[in-house]
């Protein structure tokens, strides 16, 4: 057993180790933000909008994924061999370039992560990481849209079949059907048709549940709802994670 006063030493040093250690990145006010929030829900442009203003790096895996397949780096080609077969890239090939992505010296005062985690397994290894480093998530954000919108929302969508220009239902044609820019025919992609949208979105319910309520008992979930002006939205969550939560 240590005795009471070497346990007093202990813990004081340790303080001040930690303090004189953390002098330079000294937690102010980290910014360890994850999005979630079904495809449609508007997520992305939250998320990398917060993420410029609060000046930490935004990390997206499938960003990233595409990256690591273009500098062909060995995890890219692993994971290449996934995508071109259309499987999902594994846990473990996700959390590797999560890690690695997180511990750069850029995102020691926080980041936002949209995209992952996924799964349980991603949260937990994710929390594991973090711990390692000595930090944790602050805040997990799951965007809400309900279903009939979302609906609208993605099956909205055209694309130019002449320059590829993309309009979604924020920025609906001024004529149906044709380009704004060129003039050209506006297609809907196989993607956004109605019945794929909903497997998509069915998917993700399926998949993301157990995720909500992982963050849920943890007590960092945040459900902001995704419907009405980008603005509004981005106000409440920027109020809300605002506030440091420990
Ligand atoms: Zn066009």
């Amino acid at each position: 057993m240590v005795p009471r006063r070497l346990a007093h030493h202990f813990r004081t040093t340790g303080h001040l180790a930690r303090s004189i250690i953390g002098d330079e990145e000294k937690d102010e006010s980290p910014m360890r933000v994850a999005f979630l929030g079904p495809p449609g829900a508007g997520k992305t442009t939250h998320a990398r909008e917060l993420a410029r203003e609060w000046s930490v790096p935004y990390v997206a895996t499938g960003d990233m994924l595409r990256e690591a397949v273009a500098a062909d780096t060995p995890l890219g080609s692993e994971a290449k061999g996934y995508m071109d077969s259309g499987e999902l890239v594994p846990d473990e090939a996700i959390i590797r370039l999560v890690a690695d992505r997180l511990g750069r010296p850029d995102a020691a005062r926080g980041f936002v992560l949209e995209g992952v985690p996924r799964t349980i397994a991603q949260a937990q290894a994710l929390d594991r990481f973090l711990e390692a480093l000595g930090q944790s998530l602050e805040h997990v954000v799951n965007v809400d849209v309900s279903e009939p919108e979302l609906l609208r929302r993605l099956t909205a969508r055209r694309v130019c079949g002449a320059c590829g220009t993309t309009l979604d239902a924020s920025s609906p044609p001024q004529r149906t059907g044709v380009c704004d820019s060129c003039g050209g025919q506006l297609y809907q992609r196989e993607d956004d048709r109605e019945q794929t949208v909903r497997k998509r979105l069915d998917v993700y319910g399926r998949q993301t549940r157990p995720l909500l309520d992982y963050y849920r008992g943890r007590g960092l979930l945040d459900t902001v709802s995704g419907e009405g002006p980008i603005e509004t939205v981005r106000h409440t969550i920027r109020e809300r994670a605002g506030i440091p939560r420990r």
